[in-house]
């Protein structure tokens, strides 16, 4: 048998999963409530470059500036988006460190633009319009993740990279630790801790794109929807696993492709007709949800593609575009449109929908946590992408500040839960079968059979029979992983992440089952449930592992919305 390292390490007092943004605002808040504490990240690829924010950054989506916005305006247009179902004061406490944050980000170098006032230069999103200047992006520049991995390191954080992290490990329902697969190192690794923090991001791998290829997703594709797995079999709660999003994109690059509209760009079809427009001009939209509707009834009725018209666009605005598209947005995206002879301003810029994703960020899935961004597990928080919050690159910020002051505080005052040694042999064995297998299937085979899967039978519109059917599919894709050979600790990797997406899989069909309603537009239609229905279920559908690792749905009201 071939032999693979483990190396035990030196215990945490706090323990970050992920070192994108929430992992990092996270680590430095954790190191500045107690100094001397052992704070470590256990990150997938490099903190330097990883995470969403080196897959496109154009501005901060959520600041309550004073004067200008107000926490309780944030909290109304964020419910609202969110049809009622979030929870307040997880977004109030968003809302009222926001501006906080952004001092710290300013103090550490990163640029916020003024305009001839001296006033941050805003913008307001359409989902702002109806509530004044509640949802404010500022715009940005700088090396953000640069920066973020600077103040990092200077607070002497531990940092273990190359390392995605594969079991939390939580004892009478209490953290005691996790483990790590050292993809460079080839080692097993276990890190007691006292309390974690899961920053893992979201689940960009859930659907496939419409090119086919695996890591061409519009999120971050290091997230394959480890965090929500791992939190998952950890014994947390998540909630709203059946609101299944979708991004408005610039078809075939994947690349955000809605900076364009919010700038004055009008969409067209095919035949050259505008859709989506009231009067003499301007998008009238409540939220996202009629655009993206609209997008797929053009599709579906034979009137794609799609396009953004940036013909009307100022030559100040195109430039600005520009700037935002080829600099701090995505700058492969300069590459893309040369290579396609594509113009802002002269050209249409074809788009559509991108795959499905599961998002706590940008959408409302994820890890049920509170405003001190605590799970239902002790000593288990959760901040950003993986946990529900609509709050975007903000919310990470915040929730990520928070989870660290508070998981520091906590580590405090407690000592070290006993790691249970069977349950680290068992995660070690799951992790290590595909490496010592002799012959099987390769991981990324099994991921592309079951990301179909989840385009045919998951993602909407759904019903009762089709999710059924989905369960039906999703078991016999289960049987398989028993069958996955990993050419290399990076297959090993991707072995595990394939069961982090069967998990989410499973998640979102027995939570879509639950909701015997259609909400969220296009995100949850269910044919056989076609209307909302406020009444019976303005209220969390709510997921957890049963004993027998299948995932169990209750349901738990809304308090305070
Ligand atoms: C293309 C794009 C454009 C965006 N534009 C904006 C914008 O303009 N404004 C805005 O406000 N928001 C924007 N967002 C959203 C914003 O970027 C995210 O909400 C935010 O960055 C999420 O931070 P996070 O820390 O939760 O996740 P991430 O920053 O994605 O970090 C998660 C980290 O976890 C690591 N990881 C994953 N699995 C494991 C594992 N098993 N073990 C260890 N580490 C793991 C990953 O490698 C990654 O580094 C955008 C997102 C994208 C993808």
């Amino acid at each position: 048998m071939k032999e693979i390292g483990e190396q035990i390490l030196k215990e945490s007092d706090v323990a970050i999963i992920g070192g994108g943004a929430a992992g990092c605002l996270a680590a430095i808040a954790a190191k500045e409530a107690w100094p001397e504490a052992e704070v470590a990240i256990v990150e997938k690829a490099s903190i330097r470059r990883g995470g969403s924010i080196a897959c496109g950054m154009d501005a901060i989506n959520v600041v309550v500036v004073p004067e200008l916005s107000r926490v309780e305006d944030l909290v109304r247009a964020q419910m609202s988006a969110a049809q009622g179902i979030l929870d307040p004061s997880v977004v109030r406490a968003v809302g009222e460190e926001s501006f906080g944050v952004l001092k710290d980000l300013e103090s550490w170098g990163v640029e916020f633009p003024h305009d001839e006032r001296g006033q941050y230069q805003i913008f307001r999103q359409w989902t702002a319009r109806d509530t004044a200047a509640a949802v404010t992006s500022i715009s940005m520049a700088g090396e953000l993740k640069v920066i973020l991995e600077r103040e990092v390191a200077k607070r002497g954080v531990r940092r273990i990279e190359h390392a995605p992290v594969t079991a939390v490990f939580a004892v009478d329902g209490r953290v005691a630790g996790l483990s790590a697969l050292h993809i460079r190192q080839e080692k097993f690794l276990v890190l007691p801790a006292k309390t974690v923090i899961l920053a893992a991001g979201s689940a960009a791998r859930f659907g496939l794109p419409e090119t086919g290829v695996l890591h061409a997703v519009f999120d971050c594709p290091a997230c394959a929807g480890d965090g929500y797995s791992l939190g998952y079999r950890a014994g947390a709660e998540l909630v709203n696993m059946e609101c299944v999003k979708h991004y408005f994109t610039v078809r075939f690059f994947n690349g955000p492709g809605l900076a364009p509209l919010s700038h004055g760009s009008r969409l067209v079809n095919a035949l050259g007709q505008a859709f989506l427009e009231k009067g003499s001009g301007g998008l009238e939209l409540n939220n996202y949800m009629d655009l993206f509707s609209a997008v797929l009834r053009e599709y579906r009725e034979g009137r794609g593609p799609v396009y953004i018209d940036t013909r009307p666009l100022s030559r100040e605005m195109v430039e600005e575009l520009e700037r935002c598209f080829f600099t701090t947005e995505r700058p492969t995206f300069k590459k893309f449109f040369n290579a396609w002879g594509l113009k802002i301003g002269r050209d249409l810029i074809e788009a559509n929908l991108s795959e499905a994703v599961l998002c706590g960020g940008h959408g409302i899935n994820g890890l049920k946590v509170n405003a001190r961004a605590e799970t239902n597990v002790t000593g288990l928080y959760a901040a950003g992408d993986v946990a529900a919050n609509a709050t975007s690159l903000m919310g990470a910020f915040v929730l990520g500040r928070i989870a660290g002051r508070e998981a520091a505080r906590l580590a405090r005052q407690i000592g070290f839960a006993a790691l249970v040694a069977e349950e680290v042999e068992a995660e070690r064995n799951r992790v290590m079968a595909p490496l010592l297998r002799a012959d099987g299937i390769p991981p990324a085979l099994l991921e592309r059979k079951l990301r179909q899967t989840v385009n045919q039978y998951v993602d909407n519109p759904k019903s009762g029979p089709k999710l059924r059917a989905a369960e039906t599919r999703l078991a016999r894709l289960r049987h398989e992983v028993s069958r996955l050979k990993a050419a290399d600790f990076h297959d090993a990797m991707k072995a595990v992440e394939v069961q982090a997406i069967l998990d989410c899989a499973d998640m979102v069909v027995a939570a879509s089952l639950e909701r015997k309603e259609s909400r969220w537009g296009i995100y949850h239609f269910r044919v056989d449930y076609p209307e909302r229905n406020d009444e019976q279920w303005r209220k969390f559908v709510v997921v957890k592992k049963d004993v027998a690792s299948r995932p169990a749905v209750s349901t738990q009201p809304v308090m305070g919305g």
